[in-house]
């Protein structure tokens, strides 16, 4: 599709595809509708970049749900299918659809049975936990800036979210730094810290943060110019303009901004020339006084693949970690995001023996927690049940599994070494007296059965071992399982105890 014709699509607001008959479709949405069409589109560029082996095994089993303002939701009949699209395919939806309407910052994919039951229950908006670009509670309810196809400072950026707000974010011991770190950037008339660099694991918060700080900046002054966007946005955006030869307008555009805030930059690793401009643009706008924000699923030091002097230079204002939750804020969140769930018109409750136990058992991150609540209540709507515990261990049992198979190496050693009447100091030494080596064998052997851990990083936990001395301990029980019944019980009440 033209560029014209997607600027034309994304003024019309994705109604109509003036330009163009739909055509049909394998695809199950109306046909006809311009996002049909567009989906077409998408399909057809997917084809040629994947090769039809690959569409036809994963893309072909998409279907369009729906489109609003910056996200697409798809679905998959099956858990398995979404889990693998998502995380081998994803970044090539993601970029096909914002090549062909750049305003597609996100692709969701739904598992289809649950679909129907979202959308119904939230009236076309989405019930996984994603921001609806209105907040029902913020000041009047006032429609949040959108992004104007005309405004150039924006159209660079991805529209910012206005249900991302700091009344929402709950603060607890793990996010209280970055989160008042936030909060003194966008309320502050000069610039405290620069960059202000926020880092944590998946889910944590950062990207609601950064939506947080934008939101107030505009709300205190809307004539401030601030561009946000991911880092992948930024380097295509980049590679594009070298391509078009259009460098000059994206230099001006990026360094005309008052605040500038760059999502997930460790993906900018890597691609040298982008690295460089990213780095140009970062100096320059650090130089004039104007405010940086950026994330990273890691601290500045850590992010391989990018120059040392960038590095070290993004490390120069303030860095702010996000650290995992703890049962307090989990519990906090769940009644802020039930609160706003039933704010938006479900009169579903939830007893708190139900957060509770999502509390408990989702602890990875917030994404999946506040999925795993958005699930249970969308089933008890579905089919007209109060929800109970019952109902929530039934609806989330894959990601209860998930979550309890998050067993780490010292756990284990730990649990063996109790187990054995040992030390844990014992266990990791370099003796090798049966009465130590075969409860080492036994922990290895719980280490691979139940983390995801490779050999080599087993044998790193254990005192610096070779992974063959791993492979041999796990192979050595292995056969001892099946002659010795003492050391079979052993391990069998082992692992109980270990998964409970
Ligand atoms: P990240 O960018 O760190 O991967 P996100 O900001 O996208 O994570 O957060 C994932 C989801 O979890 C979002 O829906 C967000 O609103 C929610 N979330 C994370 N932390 C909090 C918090 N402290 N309070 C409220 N919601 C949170
Ligand atoms: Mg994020």
């Amino acid at each position: 599709m033209s560029e014209q014709m997607s600027r034309q699509m994304a003024s019309d607001g994705f109604s109509t595809n003036p330009s163009k008959t739909a055509q049909t479709t394998d695809s199950g949405t109306a046909p006809g509708s311009g996002v049909d069409s567009l989906w077409q589109d998408v399909r057809v560029a997917l084809k040629g970049e994947l090769g039809a082996t690959t569409f036809d095994s994963w893309i072909s089993h998409l279907t369009m749900v729906s489109m609003e303002e910056t996200r697409v939701t798809l679905s998959v009949e099956t858990e398995f299918l979404r889990d693998w699209i998502r995380s081998h395919y994803l970044s090539h939806l993601e970029r096909t659809w914002a090549d062909i309407c750049p305003q597609i910052a996100r692709v969701d994919i739904l598992i289809s049975e649950v679909t129907s039951a979202q959308v119904r229950r939230t009236n076309g908006t989405k019930v996984d936990g994603s921001p609806q670009l209105v907040a029902p509670g913020s000041p009047a309810s006032r429609p949040v800036q959108r992004s104007n196809p005309t405004d150039s400072s924006t159209s660079f950026g991805a529209p910012l979210d206005g249900r991302y707000t700091f009344d929402n974010f709950v603060v607890g011991k793990s996010n209280e730094l970055a989160h008042a770190a936030a909060r003194r950037v966008a309320e502050a008339d000069d610039v405290p810290f620069n960059p202000l660099f926020l880092y944590g694991s998946v889910g944590l918060g950062k990207t609601h943060l950064m939506h947080a700080i934008a939101n107030e900046i505009r709300r205190r002054d809307p004539m401030r110019k601030v561009l946000y966007l991911s880092a992948e946005k930024f380097m295509y955006q980049f590679i594009r303009a070298v391509r078009y030869k259009d460098t000059m307008a994206f230099k001006d555009k990026f360094r005309s901004v008052d605040v500038l805030m760059v999502d997930d930059v460790q993906f900018i690793s890597g691609k040298e020339s982008t690295q460089e401009e990213f780095f140009h643009t970062f100096n320059a706008l650090i130089d004039h006084n104007r405010q940086v924000i950026l994330t990273a699923d890691r601290p500045p030091v850590d992010l391989e693949g990018i120059e040392e002097r960038i590095r070290s230079r993004l490390g120069w204002g303030l860095s702010a970690d996000i650290h995992a939750t703890d049962y307090e804020l989990r519990f906090g969140i769940l009644q802020t995001k039930l609160d706003a769930l039933q704010a938006r018109g479900g009169g579903i409750s939830v007893p708190s023996r139900v957060l509770e136990f999502l509390a408990h058992k989702i602890v990875s991150n917030v994404r999946e927690l506040e999925g795993a609540l958005n699930r249970v209540v969308a089933y008890a709507d579905l089919v007209g049940r109060p929800v109970s515990l019952e109902m929530a261990e039934d609806v989330l049992s894959d990601l209860l599994r998930a979550n309890e198979r998050r067993i780490t190496i010292d756990d284990i050693q730990r649990r063996v070494a109790e187990y054995y009447n040992l030390r844990l100091s014992d266990l990791l030494s370099p003796r090798r007296a049966r009465a130590v080596a075969r409860p080492r064998q036994v922990a290895m052997y719980l280490s691979k059965q139940l983390t995801t851990r490779s050999l080599p990083e087993i044998g790193r936990k254990f005192g610096g071992r070779d992974h063959t001395t791993v492979m041999h301990g796990v192979k050595k029980i292995e056969e001892l399982k099946a002659s010795d019944v003492a050391i079979r019980e052993d391990v069998e009440m082992l692992e109980r105890m270990i998964k409970n």
